[in-house]
């Protein structure tokens, strides 16, 4: 299979690599919203994050949870985006399951919160209808 997430993880690819352990990686973004935008992901390759096991998704999230206190103290920064596309709608680009975490300053200007939308009336409720019915 051509990942180049895998490429990293086996060392057939350059990266700056800033963590390992048996299940987990985390390195940086080659094309960063800020210098220090840092990836985190399991070194098993699922395309996606619903198709993660228990325990790679444990000791990924723990390793987002830790990283993301390391960028920001390390870089000084106000805050930190951490975020996972999945799927081509969503702008997922490369298809092994991978966290971002992105450092921010107040004056770098970015605008994550765009077009945002309204409801109708009781829309709210159809919707929420809706995902709870999958959550049983
Ligand atoms: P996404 O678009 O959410 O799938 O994110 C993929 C990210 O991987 C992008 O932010 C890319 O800049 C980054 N990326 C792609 N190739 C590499 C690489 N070889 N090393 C580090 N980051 C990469
Ligand atoms: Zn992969």
């Amino acid at each position: 299979m051509n990942c180049i997430f895998c490429d990293i993880v086996n060392r057939l690819e350059n990266a700056e690599i800033l963590y390992e352990d048996n299940e987990t990686m985390a390195f940086l973004d080659i094309r960063p919203f800020n210098h220090g935008h840092s990836l985190v992901i399991p070194k098993n390759h699922y395309s996606n994050f619903l198709e993660v096991s228990n325990e790679d998704l444990s000791a990924m999230m723990k390793l987002v949870q830790k990283l993301a206190n390391s960028v920001k103290t390390s870089l000084n920064a106000d805050g930190y985006n951490i975020l996972s596309n999945n799927g081509i709608a969503a702008g997922q680009t490369i298809f092994h399951c991978h966290f971002h975490i992105i450092p921010r300053f107040n004056s770098d200007g970015f605008k994550f919160k765009m077009n945002l939308k309204e409801y109708e009336e009781n829309e709210m409720r159809e919707i929420a209808f809706k995902i709870k019915e999958n959550l049983k």
